[in-house]
């Protein structure tokens, strides 16, 4: 469902992603680890070209990118748009709109982007935000919210474009340490119900739990990829067991 093939991407003469490539079966989860500056957020960010590869292929539930092949052309506006409500994305930061309620803030992307009606838009807002935990929140405005609770209205805001796949971004890593479970338990709810995602965290024990497989970044290349249990007990690379040892 979701193809990335020998991305590569540069900041300047900074050569970020070294030819990264992934594949993500319907219902997988993949969890990327790695260090500080591996090219974790820059790789999701290519998978809904939020950043552009120089290089590489890109398909997402039925989008075809090509890029730096000859005769390839940059993709236009609509092409992108497709693309990104096809594809959810959380980040640490959860930016949902301040001057707008949790429902508003939830319906706008379903009536704006995919044209729904206000009653469907609000249906389903009100469906998620009981998935989340947070349906007598609806009618509040996010400064009233916790961080975990902003973190699980923005995850149900993605929800609501109906995405084929979600991606997370270190979605704990701006919360209090009493705060991450509750948001860590939504992910993990999602997993259950057989949604497509690709994660990155440093929440090692959760990303063994809930991934299917883990891939471990490493200066801009995909330097081991295999199960979960796999990765995180037998490592192969020794970068990667090093990497490992800081989390014990
Ligand atoms: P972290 O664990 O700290 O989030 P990461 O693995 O997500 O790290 P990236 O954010 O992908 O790493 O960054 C990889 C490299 O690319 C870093 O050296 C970073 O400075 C650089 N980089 C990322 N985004 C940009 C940008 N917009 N402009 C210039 N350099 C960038
Ligand atoms: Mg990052």
């Amino acid at each position: 469902i979701l193809q990335a093939q020998a991305i590569h991407k540069s900041f300047g003469s900074h050569h970020v992603l070294k030819g990264v490539t992934l594949s993500v079966n319907p219902g997988e989860v993949v969890t990327l680890i790695g260090s500080s500056g591996s090219g974790k957020s820059t790789f999701l960010r290519c998978m809904n070209l939020l950043e552009m590869p120089e290089e590489g292929e890109l398909h997402v539930a039925g989008h075809d990118f090509r890029f730096g092949k000859k005769g390839a052309r940059a993709p236009k506006d609509p092409a992108l748009a497709a693309l990104r409500s096809d594809i959810g994305m959380v980040f640490q930061h959860f930016n949902l709109f301040p001057h707008k309620t949790v429902l508003q803030n939830i319906i706008e992307g379903p009536v704006q982007v995919k044209g729904e009606s206000v009653a469907t838009a609000r249906a389903h807002a009100m469906e998620l935000l009981g998935k989340v935990g947070l349906a007598e929140k609806a009618d509040q405005f996010p400064s009233r919210l916790s961080g975990g609770q902003k973190q699980r209205v923005a995850i149900a805001r993605a929800l609501a474009m109906r995405p084929a796949v979600m991606l997370f971004d270190e979605p704990t890593s701006a919360l209090d340490p009493e705060l991450v479970g509750e948001v860590l338990n939504v992910i993990r709810d999602l997993a259950a119900d057989g949604m497509t995602m690709v994660l990155v965290t440093h929440e090692m024990a959760f990303a063994e739990q809930v991934s299917d497989r883990i891939g471990y970044m490493r200066d801009g290349v995909m330097a081991e990829l295999g199960p979960a249990h796999e990765v995180m007990h037998a490592p192969r690379d020794p970068k990667l067991a090093a990497f490992l040892e800081r989390f014990h």
